[in-house]
């Protein structure tokens, strides 16, 4: 046996092992949850753990008891029926099977030598993707390690468009007009180019939280009346809070006007592109500079798993490969095949210089099951949304935020004085229990329950139930601080 090796199971063992991890997660996958999780403490979890790096391992078996007495009753199932989480959905086999084999093989997909079929199959899902969302040719499209990591690699292609065209002049000078909902990594990225913190303006929201075309036309006349450029806007397909699809064709027009780049965050919205019926929320998507959507919500996929559509480009490449002319031990040009212009390697592309084999989770996803199938299951979403809406719009004892656009319903519960408060502790009683799981968002200023749909298990006979839940929490909750003030009084 080699030296490398010399730690690891003999075959027999490790294949044992490996097969009783793998029937311990596919317990995971199918046997129905009872429970969304087991209400454990951080403390209660980690006094399982050691609390030391071990320096004489435990051994195998050790790990698997691990597994079965701490991993499996501790770990929240995304898969139960009340699950309605954060956008982080239970993931498709299909990505399951792709993330076991992006594992033990850790292949790359930074250079073709180092990862020849995981860098030509990149390839092939970008031309899909290209394809899908009806980009121009001159498009890239890359893989990034989520959708904030999308988003900033925008926004500074945004800043070295506006230094390559305004030489000169200070790009802290200008802003940078972003929706009032926008999610925080776009404020973040803006910081992070360098945009001063009073130049990230957030521009006001409708009812409904999309983007008002009057301010933001309102705002971009102001600031430019003031000698200020815009360096630029950013929408949103799909905000974190609500799912509002912004009117993208006007925002774009109004970015085009004033020589702003525009970016649209579609990181959770732009799943619409796989069902006709919605794809109309998409409308101008194509045509902006830049936007980015994240297979690993509404497809289904384990994270990380995002990309990045740059429009022109040369806008991209410009701004990244620039770093890597010194990187002659991943990026050889010597390399480049005779005449082959259009050849680069995918690390020209990126941000990040090691990323994982994410474009195989949409690949094995789309393979086996189709395009159809998933557009099928994010209307499927949307209705099941759309249903809890209308539910919750005839119990008395509720009031709903607005009507839901897309697989996000916010919504309160009318039970006590301070409905804010009300609903931030209502909300924390019940995540502590092990029967649903919903999260809450501050829009506004004012606290909303809010159920986000992907859990596949969802079925429209869960719905009254989990309001049934709510409202059974809600007069426990009220009886008890009506007790403490009884008492305190
Ligand atoms: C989820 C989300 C993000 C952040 O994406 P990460 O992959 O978590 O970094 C950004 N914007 C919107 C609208 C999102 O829904």
């Amino acid at each position: 046996m080699s030296v490398g090796q010399s730690f690891e199971l003999d075959p027999e063992a490790g294949r044992a092992f490996l097969s009783d991890l793998m029937a311990e997660a596919l317990g995971l996958v199918y046997a129905e949850p009872q429970i969304t999780t087991s209400g454990a403490s951080k403390t209660e979890i980690q006094n399982i753990l050691p609390s030391q790096m071990p320096t004489t391992g435990y051994g195998p078996e050790a790990f698997m008891e691990l597994i079965r007495s701490a991993f499996v009753p501790h770990i929240r199932s995304y898969r139960h029926r009340l699950h309605f989480g954060h956008q982080r959905p239970a993931p498709t086999l299909a990505s399951t099977a792709a993330d076991v084999l992006s594992g033990v093989t850790n292949t790359t997909v930074s250079v073709f030598e180092a990862g020849p079929f995981s860098v030509a199959l990149e390839d092939t899902v970008q031309s899909w993707l290209r394809d899908l969302f009806r980009l121009p040719d001159s498009a890239a499209v890359t893989f990034t390690n989520g959708g904030s990591e999308s988003t900033l690699t925008a926004l500074f292609c945004a800043r070295e468009r506006w230094d390559r065209l305004n030489p000169g002049n200070d790009f802290r000078d200008a802003c940078v007009l972003i929706g009032a909902h926008a999610h925080y990594c776009v404020e973040r990225s803006a910081r992070v180019i360098g945009i001063r913190p009073e130049n990230i303006l957030r521009v006001p929201t409708d009812q409904h939280g999309r983007v008002s075309i009057l301010e933001l036309r309102q705002m971009v006349k102001e600031v430019r009346r003031a000698g200020q450029p815009v360096l630029a806007i950013v929408a949103n397909a799909g905000t974190t809070a609500t799912t509002a699809f912004d009117d993208l064709r006007t925002c774009g027009s109004i970015a085009r006007e004033c020589g702003a780049w525009f970016h649209v965050d579609a990181s959770h919205g732009g799943a619409a592109v796989f069902e006709p019926a919605l794809r109309a929320k998409l409308d101008g998507l194509a045509q902006a500079d830049s936007f980015g959507w994240n297979p690993h919500k509404l497809m289904w996929v384990s994270p990380p798993c995002a990309c990045l559509m740059v429009r022109e480009r040369s806008n991209l490449h410009r701004s990244l490969a620039k770093d890597l002319v010194h990187a002659h031990y991943i990026v050889d040009q010597a390399q480049r095949p005779d005449n082959d212009m259009e050849w680069s390697e995918n690390l020209e592309w990126t941000l990040a210089c090691t990323r994982q084999f994410s474009a195989f989770k949409v690949f094995a996803t789309a393979y086996i099951y189709g395009t159809g199938l998933i557009g099928n299951r994010v209307v499927a979403m949307c209705r099941l949304a759309a249903e809890l809406a209308e539910l919750l719009q005839k119990a008395d004892q509720f009031e709903l935020f607005c009507e839901p656009e897309f697989n996000i319903v916010c919504f309160r519960h009318l039970g006590g004085g301070d409905l804010d408060e009300f609903n931030r502790r209502l909300r924390a009683r019940l995540v502590a229990g092990p029967d649903c799981y919903l999260t809450g968002v501050e829009i506004d200023g004012a606290y909303w329950l809010r159920a986000q749909f992907t859990s596949e298990t969802t079925t429209p006979n869960d719905l009254p139930w989990l309001i049934e839940l709510i409202d059974i929490e809600a007069q426990a909750f009220r009886h008890c601080v009506s007790e403490s003030e009884r008492i305190g009084s």
